[in-house]
């Protein structure tokens, strides 16, 4: 299942999270889990939009919410991660 619907799955589903790019609610999309820690990762994309998209902006929806929630450490492996998909 795979429905990259857009904002209207926000009015449709609004408990869910959503993709950054395509505003498509989780529940209807797959993420795209990248890893900042051994035991700890994060998503802001779904698959097909991290497909659609250059390395900077990867790493521009990435880090737009999580260098406020992550240690210096972690944003290093995060952007480490995006850049060795
Ligand atoms: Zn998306």
């Amino acid at each position: 299942m795979y429905f990259r619907i857009g904002k209207v799955s926000k009015l449709i589903f609004p408990g869910y999270g959503f993709c950054k790019k395509c505003n498509t609610t989780w529940n209807l999309v797959r993420i795209k889990d990248v890893a900042y820690s051994e035991d700890g990762g994060c998503f802001h994309l779904c698959e097909k939009c991290w497909k659609e998209s250059s390395q900077e902006e990867r790493i521009e929806y990435y880090l737009s919410t999580e260098r406020y929630r992550r240690s210096k450490t972690e944003i290093e492996t995060l952007i480490k991660n995006i850049v060795s998909h």
